[in-house]
């Protein structure tokens, strides 16, 4: 299992995750794989994140030498829960060779693990192997698959975001992962290419609620522009703004369930951001609620006295929605 090619992953850190009321040792991994099947999503750029083309046997040798630097440099007594990113999708043999889930499996037995994954991938076997191979008895449910369903509306994800398959598809995946005995946590994207903020923050009120029955965690990704996308193209041209941090602050508050959230970019102009004078505070306070669950703590960052809340509201009131021409 161990290659010597002097491989790291595309990142790996280590940092604190809340699970039920506990705060776990996380270690997050993204393995550089064999590049997402799908790749078409319009604000994605960790798609360009790939090998080129490889064979099975080299591209496995590729994912071991990464896996092989993280048991490394990271000692096991250290964390408890272990979160896994791809370019794409972990459980896609395409991407990542099936042989490469049982050493995953093997390095991190006893772990809580979270792996991302699109869900056509999700398959009843291929979970239950790689749940025994993590499984010691000491979580009740050893494996959550992340599925970046991004919103429960099948026309914004079609159509703002191109992401190839519908809110059914991960209802299926869910009720396969939970046969299999997984947890499910679906990703939400805060504010896709076209809409408002207005129609964005109505579309992540009704996707939580339409998530809830289907998914243990969930988590909110305000979206940030990436280089080398469409949204990007768009972004450059006036035609995007991600959200503002008065939206998240407010989803997060009205959210029926605990959601996480870790707004990335937060406070730059590529991310979700406010004014900049009061964004540092709200970032690290959104960051906070994350991993405390203290809803008296949003609710007193939206109390924060800024100039900025006018025009936010004034933009939730008067902002146009996209519009596209009817005929050609
Ligand atoms: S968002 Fe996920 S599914 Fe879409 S292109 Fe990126 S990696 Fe692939
Ligand atoms: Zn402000």
């Amino acid at each position: 299992m161990i290659s010597e090619l002097p491989e790291k992953p595309l990142a790996c850190w280590r940092g604190k995750e809340r699970y039920g009321n506990e705060l776990l040792d996380c270690l997050t991994i993204i393995f550089k794989s064999g590049g997402c099947s799908w790749s078409k999503c319009r604000m994605c750029s960790y798609r360009h994140e790939r090998y080129g083309e490889q064979s099975c046997d080299a591209l496995l040798s590729h994912l071991r030498a990464q896996l092989a630097w993280v048991a490394r440099e990271n000692k096991s007594e250290e964390y408890r829960m272990v979160k896994i990113f791809t370019s794409g999708s972990f459980f896609d043999p395409a991407e990542v060779p099936p042989a490469f889930l049982a050493d995953v499996a093997g390095a991190f037995r006893g772990k809580l693990v979270i792996a991302e994954t699109r869900p056509e991938f999700v398959q009843e076997d291929t979970f239950r192997g790689f749940i025994e191979g993590i499984d010691d008895g000491t979580w009740k449910t050893p494996l959550y698959c992340a599925i970046g369903l991004e919103t429960s509306s099948d026309t914004i994800r079609e159509k703002c975001i191109n992401k190839g398959f519908s809110f059914s598809d991960f209802t299926i995946a869910a009720k396969t992962a939970h046969a299999a005995g997984a947890g499910v946590k679906a990703y939400l994207l805060l504010k896709p290419l076209f809409l408002t903020e207005r129609e964005a923050a109505k579309d992540m009120e009704t996707t939580v609620q339409d998530v809830v029955p289907h998914a243990e965690m969930i988590s909110m990704n305000p979206c940030t522009v990436q280089r080398n996308t469409e949204l990007e193209f768009y972004w450059k041209r006036g035609a995007y703004r991600p959200p503002y941090l008065w939206t998240v602050l407010t989803l997060l508050k009205n959210s029926p369930v605990h959601m996480t959230c870790d707004p990335l970019g937060g406070g730059q102009k590529r991310g979700p951001h406010n004014c900049g004078t009061c964004d540092y505070e709200l970032v690290s306070g959104i960051r906070d609620y994350s991993l405390n669950g203290d809803r008296d703590l949003i609710g007193a960052l939206l109390e924060t006295e800024c100039g900025c809340r006018a025009e936010w509201e004034y933009v939730l009131a008067r902002e146009k929605p996209y519009c596209m021409p009817l005929t050609r």
